[in-house]
Order: structure tokens, then sequence, then C-alpha cells
């Protein structure tokens, strides 16, 4: 189940707030210590104002909630509210026998054992869901991994707990994947936000159910994803997801936050994944542990696609690909033969090699002028600092910005700031957020042909959906 976690301060906006959820959930948690005081009294009338299984929860400051009252007076809250239909009522696994407890259990509303943990994976994890699970039960865990180790060790103890009723949830930005993969995790259901996470991690709604389908995740369902740190702006799950989708390939493509390679490939194995794709800071790190690469990742020593082949993993580099594709004919057409390259880091290195491999003569003006000239020394060209950038005014076809400088917050800088362009040049931002930077903007108003990051961004990711899949990416869904 996805269940959609309810932080509205009144019940009328829980129940619009799952109106406008109901496609994508099948049961809400009713937060009780969200709600005003006066709604909290009231709260018995929530079931019956909407039509899905609800939780009754009134979380502890404890256990990260709002509910500072005495015990005395929590349980009153609860009492009067089990006078309503609730399906399941939570209680804290270090709550004694209480009349809570008595009235759900007469009343056959199931109970929901919890524990929390906002500091890490506790060691007697096991034995407390065991515990949790002994009276029929479903346990709760809520625990904070804080490494892919830690999200590892969450799965193990769900397949060691195997046919025990539990939810085992990683809270915070290294437990996403245990929230979208909880089938895996052996949960019976996912808590969803609807807009603002209630707790951290969480993971939305939607997104949950249509981008990721992640109720029909199952055994047998392929599991892709991309590594990165940071990794959760990427657009890639964007691409996959529905590309899968639209072929009817029972598979799902999620980020993984990832701190040490060497624990990816372990969870990667444990998960028998069958591909991902390499973000920043991994597109060199991971080269060691491939079997097998191809004739363009040993060019250009990073690689961004991983691939599991029989008995080993094989790294390919689709941002060479993705890069071209957009100006390949004006390369042959003889329209691009020259280009002026500004930056010199990971993506750098696949697009020169790119353009030399076409014949294109390329000058490569960086910051730190020893990277420039390392990248030239392979591939035969002309470096130079970005100080240096006016020399080349009007001199080549293409100019290529492949730095961060413009990225996402920062719009209004330009490695190349006062570079006057003649208009004649076509110019190629790979950054993809914001699609407009600065260096295009000034590019337009010369009357320059741009071209954006977000193609590279899409094109690497059609060929790398090929690699994951065999198939084509599916029209229908690049048209959209
Ligand atoms: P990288 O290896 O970290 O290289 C960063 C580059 O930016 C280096 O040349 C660095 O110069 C330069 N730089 C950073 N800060 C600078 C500053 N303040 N002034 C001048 N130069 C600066 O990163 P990368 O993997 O090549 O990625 C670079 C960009 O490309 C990112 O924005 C990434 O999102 C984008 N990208 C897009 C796609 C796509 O599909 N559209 C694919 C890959 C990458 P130094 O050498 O002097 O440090």
């Amino acid at each position: 189940m996805i269940c959609l976690t309810l932080s509205g301060s009144t019940l009328m906006e829980n129940a619009e707030t799952i109106r406008s959820n109901r496609a994508y959930i099948d049961a809400a948690e009713l937060r009780v210590d969200y709600l005003n005081e006066d709604e909290q009294k009231k709260a018995s009338l929530f079931p019956a104002m909407v039509d899905i299984p609800v939780i009754l929860t009134l979380r502890r400051t404890i256990d990260g909630g709002r509910c500072g009252l005495s015990e005395r007076q929590r349980r009153s809250i609860l009492l009067s509210a089990l006078e309503g239909d609730f399906a399941y009522v939570d209680i804290e696994d270090d709550i004694k026998r209480s009349d809570v407890e008595d009235k759900a259990r007469e009343k056959g509303v199931k109970i929901i054992r919890s524990f929390h943990d906002f500091s890490g994976i506790p060691d007697d994890i096991y034995s407390r869901i065991y515990k949790a699970a002994e009276k029929g039960d479903i346990a709760k865990a809520a625990v904070t991994p804080h490494s892919v180790a830690d999200l590892l060790t969450l799965f193990h103890v769900s397949d060691e707990l195997k046919g025990i009723d539990k939810i085992i949830i990683g809270m915070g930005e290294w437990g996403v994947a245990s929230r979208i993969l909880y089938k895996r995790c052996g949960s019976m259901l996912t808590f969803a936000a609807s807009g603002t996470a209630v707790a951290p991690g969480q993971v939305n709604a939607r997104d949950l159910k249509l981008l990721y389908r992640a109720d029909r995740i199952s055994d047998r369902t392929a599991i892709y994803g991309v590594i990165g740190n940071p990794v959760y702006h990427s657009t890639s799950p964007q691409i996959h997801n529905p590309g899968f989708h639209a072929i009817n390939y029972d598979a799902v493509y999620l980020p993984f936050l990832v701190d040490n390679i060497r624990s990816f490939f372990a969870l990667a194995e444990y998960l028998k994944m069958r591909g991902f794709s390499v973000t920043i800071p991994f597109k060199t790190q991971v080269l060691m542990f491939l079997g097998r690469i191809s004739r363009e990742v040993k060019q250009i020593g990073s690689c961004n696609t991983v691939v599991r082949v029989p008995g080993m993993w094989k790294g390919y580099n689709t941002d060479y690909y993705g890069f071209l594709s957009p100006i390949v004919r004006d390369i042959e057409s003889g329209r691009i033969k020259s280009a002026l390259v500004i930056g010199a880091g990971g993506a750098s290195k696949a697009i020169v090699w790119a353009l030399r491999n076409r014949g294109v003569k390329v000058t490569i003006l960086n910051r730190t002028l020893s990277r420039a000239a390392d990248i030239a020394a392979l591939n035969f060209c002309e470096f130079d600092t970005l100080e240096n950038a006016k020399k080349y005014e009007g001199t080549v076809d293409l100019v290529v910005q492949t730095t961060s400088v413009g990225l996402y917050p920062d719009f209004d800088l330009n490695p190349i700031e006062g570079f006057r362009f003649t208009g004649r040049e076509i110019v190629y931002d790979i950054i993809y957020k914001p699609r407009m930077t600065k260096i295009l903007t000034e590019a337009e108003k010369a009357g320059c042909t741009l071209h954006f990051g977000e193609e590279m961004l899409l094109e690497q990711g059609k060929l790398q959906f090929e690699m994951f899949t065999g198939y084509h990416y599916p029209k229908s869904v690049s048209d959209e």
C-alpha cells in the first residue's frame, strides 16, 4: 500500500488532501499531533469522511512528532478517536499494555507496534521487530541509515525477517531507496508525502505511484538506478521509468545516494540490479569495479553507464554520443570545423574526444591550465586559459560550455564574460538547469544557433535505455 501521511491542521483539510491524491494512494495516516486542539477531539469522525483505510497516530515529540502531552492525556485522545472506524492504530513499542491497546483489540483495529531511531540503526533491530510482531501486530521500524552500507543492512534485516508483518523505513536522505523499494524491504506499506514531507526522505505519492510504480514492484522487477552524490536532483528517473512503462518492461529506475562505491556494488549485487547510470563524482572511481569497458570508456577514462553482463559489470560512456547527437549533421556537412571547448572536467574529456574523433579542430580553455593541457595532450589539440578567451573571438564555428559555471542557482554567471559572439557560431551549453544560461542568452542576442544541455541529457539517456533494455527509447515518450 502507498499510505499518505496527513499533516493538515483540520479534518476537512486532510480529507481534501486525500481527495486530491486519491488516484495514487491506498491508505492514509492521520497524524493527530498535527491537528488543532479542537480538531483532535473530533478525530473519531475522520474515517467516515474518507473512502480508504486510515491509520490513527498521535506521535510523541521524542519520536519526531508534535505531541507533548502527558501519557494520560495522549491516551485519552487516542481512546476517544478509537470511537471512529480506524483500520490501524500506531502504538509505540515501549508502551506497556494499555486501555488503548485493549480497545483496539476489542474493536478489531490492527495495531502497528512502532519504534523510531533518528540517530542510526539500533543493534537490536532484529529482536525489536521480532518482539513487536509477537502478538500478531504489525512491527514498524523507522530508523536512520547514514550510508549505503546502512541501507544494505535494512534490506538484510527485512530478508532475515521474511514472513513477519512489518514496515521497515529508512528515514533521511540515505533511506529513500527503502521507501521506493518498500516491497523489496518486505514492508506492507510505504509512507508518502502530499506536498512537504512530514518525515525526512519521504517521496511524494504521485511519484511513488506513477513514476516508480512502487506498489507494483515484486521480486521479479528489474532494478536500475543512478548513483551520485548529490543525486536527488537527477532527472534520469523521468527518462527511464516512462520508457520502461511504454515498452511494458517490469523494471524500475531510482536514485541512489552513494558515499562509498564499493558498498554500492555490494548493494547492487544484493538487489540483483541490471544496470545503473553514474554521475558526479563517481565516473572515474567506478572503473576499478568493472570487468569490461567499451572503447569510448578506455579512450575517455570516464564511465556513465554500467550494465550487468554474464558474470561481471561492463562500463560504457553515452555522454559523448548524447553530446554529438544534436550537432552531428553540422559536423558532417562541414558547418562545424573548429570548436572552442570551455572547461576541462569529466564532461569535457568526453566532448573533446567526440569532436576530435570526428575531425573537428579543438581549443580547450580552462581555469586550471594543467587540466586543459592534459586533455589536449591526449587528443592532439590546443589549450589556453579562460582569461585569454577574447583571443578566440570570431575564430571558431562552435563554442561548447562544459564548466559548472552558470549552473542553478548561479544563473547570472558566465565563464567567458565579455566574449563577443559574431552570430555565426553554434553555441552549446551542456548545463541543463537552467535551460537558458547566461552564455546562451548572450549568444542568442548575437543571433547564434543554440543547443541546450537537456538535448544532451535526453540523447545520452536514450542510448543508456537501449543498453539497459535492448530496445530503442519509445518514440511515444520522447515526443511528449
Ligand atoms: P567537473 O569534472 O567537476 O568539471 C568542472 C569544470 O568546471 C572544470 O573545468 C572546472 O575548472 C570548471 N569550473 C568549476 N568552477 C569554476 C569557476 N568558478 N570558474 C571557472 N571554471 C570553473 O564536472 P563535469 O562532470 O565535467 O560537469 C560539468 C557540468 O556539465 C555540470 O554542470 C554538469 O551538470 C554538466 N553535465 C551535463 C551533462 C548533460 O547531459 N547535459 C552531462 C554531464 C555533465 P577547473 O579545472 O579549473 O576546476
